[in-house]
């Protein structure tokens, strides 16, 4: 076959060469747009004024959410671009909390398909399969089984929206190019009857695949990776708990690969929590910090605050002393049956008690909130925790905000306006006593582009822990003091490719200091430094 230049409706048909109504007099010409666009010529800053008018004029978010996925499949770069220059108005609807009500309704929303489905059916076939991806470069893949998506539960194939939306956190926020980035489903069923009975669902009707028969399917995307996409990150999103764990510990060490509900959830926190003490003035070496909920999330916080507990001097079992789990049936204890095994190092010698009785007894500076579930930091809770520290931090991390473990609002009128707050999904700002805050969104979206972007960026062969903790302090080394002194503890989001760059930048050069980055270092080769090579690794949307 011929391989034509693309003219006319093939070029505004197509999302990486459209610009709409942005093409000039002579690419109209080169490619044969006359009289298929207005005569009035448009530039990408009035075609992104317009598209923000379409957009807010939606009653509803979802409608919003609808309205950018459109958009991101009729011209990408206009879509980025509005994207880079709008974040904070549109992470809420392309991320979390709208994203969460799209995988509620996919199938009642989908128009037209993105990204890679995987069945039980491809087994034996993954290497033909994956094949028919159009691109061959892919550097970073985003892959869910829609088992845990949010704090929603098990949303099956729905859940397809997490791996899009977070790829175009990928490419808006670290300018990984759009074409690099794989979002997978691997659809192995679901277990929600509800979905599974609703004529218009469009994944795999059966119950989940278990056992032998998912890990198998699992290995053979995994491997079929390795051969295909050999410079593939594969980030592990929203898998339920066990599977998490096992994934990450089966692949860790053999595959480019990382959890970030683990591993960059953990990133961000840790950089919230060094924030947190410049403004509370506690020595990080002796933080008290009690997590509600003992799952992936809360269980690879701890994990990676034990290590900098370690590394700033403490001994293994005082880093494990200063840091208590409680979920639904209390404190963790050992005396517990059936506790699992990623528990199993924070688990208490203790007799068995509440969660209020635990925030009494170890008077936690602390607390982290991921649960999953409303309501759960209780007024008494809260209270509790003002009524011990001078400045309470409170981490109520659980997305969407519907399930979040209480409101910035609530945090403030319950510590009387001195909490240190942060919220998995982005909050109103808080009025207390005639004062504003502004809360700040903990969520891991401050980290995982920059770790890719890190990643890609020097091929490292493996991400590791100690590129976590170096992606935290960078993280926390971009809050400014005067955001400290509002009690914000992150920087502005609106300057997402700045820290994705700072992460980035070290996340890569623990690569080398780990001899794990497979590209020379630039300054062997060009005496230019990282941070400029990397930067100009990054996608620019603009025309
Ligand atoms: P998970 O299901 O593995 O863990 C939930 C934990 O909460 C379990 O230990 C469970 O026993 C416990 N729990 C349930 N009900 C409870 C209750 N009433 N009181 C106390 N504990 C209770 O899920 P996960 O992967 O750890 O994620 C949990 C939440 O964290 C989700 O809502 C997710 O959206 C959120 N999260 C947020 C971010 C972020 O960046 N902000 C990142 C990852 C996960």
């Amino acid at each position: 076959m011929s391989k034509k230049n693309p003219v006319g409706f093939d070029v505004l048909n197509n999302p990486k060469l459209n610009k709409g109504s942005a093409f000039s007099e002579a690419e109209r010409d080169k490619y044969g747009l006359r009289g298929l666009l207005p005569a009035g010529a448009s530039n990408q800053a009035s075609q992104i004024q317009r598209a923000l008018e379409s957009m807010r004029r939606k009653a509803y978010d979802i409608e919003r959410y609808i309205f950018l996925f459109a958009l991101q499949g009729r011209n990408e770069r206009l879509y980025y671009q509005l994207l880079i220059e709008h974040i904070n108005e549109l992470m809420p609807i392309i991320y979390t909390p709208t994203v969460g009500q799209a995988c509620l309704e996919y199938a009642h929303i989908f128009r037209e398909p993105r990204g890679f489905y995987i069945t039980p059916a491809d087994r034996g076939h993954m290497h033909e399969i994956l094949c028919n991806w159009p691109e061959k470069d892919v550097r970073m893949i985003v892959v869910t089984d829609g088992q845990r998506i949010l704090g929603l539960g098990d949303l099956g194939a729905n859940g397809m929206g997490i791996p899009i939306g977070k790829l175009a956190l990928y490419t808006a926020g670290a300018g990984i190019y759009p074409e690099q980035c794989l979002p997978v489903m691997l659809d192995v069923g679901t277990n929600n009857q509800e979905l599974r009975n609703d004529p218009l669902y469009l994944g795999v009707k059966q119950a989940r695949l278990t056992g032998a028969e998912y890990t198998e399917l699992v290995e053979e995307f995994v491997t079929t990776v390795q051969d295909i996409f050999p410079k593939a990150v594969i980030q592990f999103e929203d898998f339920l708990t066990p599977n998490a764990y096992a994934l990450l510990n089966t692949y860790r060490d053999r595959v480019l690969c990382f959890n970030d509900d683990i591993q960059g959830t953990a990133a961000m926190v840790l950089a919230g929590i060094y924030s947190s003490i410049r403004i509370s003035g506690h020595e990080f070496t002796g933080l008290r910090i009690m997590f509600l909920g003992a799952g992936s999330a809360a269980t690879g916080m701890a994990n990676l605050i034990h290590k900098a507990f370690c590394d700033a001097g403490l001994s293994n079992d005082a880093a494990l002393s200063q840091l208590w789990f409680v979920d639904e049936n209390g404190l963790v204890i050992k005396s517990r049956q059936e506790l699992a095994e990623h528990i199993l190092p924070y688990a208490k010698d203790q007799p068995a008690m509440s969660f209020v009785e635990a925030i009494k007894l170890y008077k936690p500076q602390l607390l982290i909130g991921a649960t999953g579930v409303q309501g759960t930091f209780t007024e008494a809770a809260v209270r509790l925790m003002a009524d011990i520290n001078e400045r309470p931090a409170i981490f109520a991390l659980s997305n969407p905000s519907s399930h979040a473990e209480c409101t910035a609002q609530q945090a403030y009128d319950w510590t009387g306006g001195r909490v240190i707050f942060a919220s998995g999904s982005p909050s109103e700002d808080v009025s207390y006593e005639g004062k504003t805050f502004q809360p700040g969104q903990g969520n891991n979206a401050y980290i995982f582009p920059g770790v890719g972007l890190g990643a890609i960026a020097c091929e490292t062969s493996r991400i590791t822990d100690e590129m976590f903790l170096a992606a935290a302090a960078a993280l926390a080394g971009m809050v400014k003091q005067e955001q400290l002194e509002q009690g914000v503890i992150y920087p502005p989001l609106q300057d997402i490719r700045a820290i994705s760059l700072v992460i980035a930048v070290a996340v890569a050069e623990k690569a080398y200091e780990q001899n794990l980055a497979q590209k020379p270092h630039p300054k062997d080769q060009s005496k230019s430094d990282l941070q400029k090579s990397i930067k100009r690794l990054m996608y620019d949307p603009r025309y």
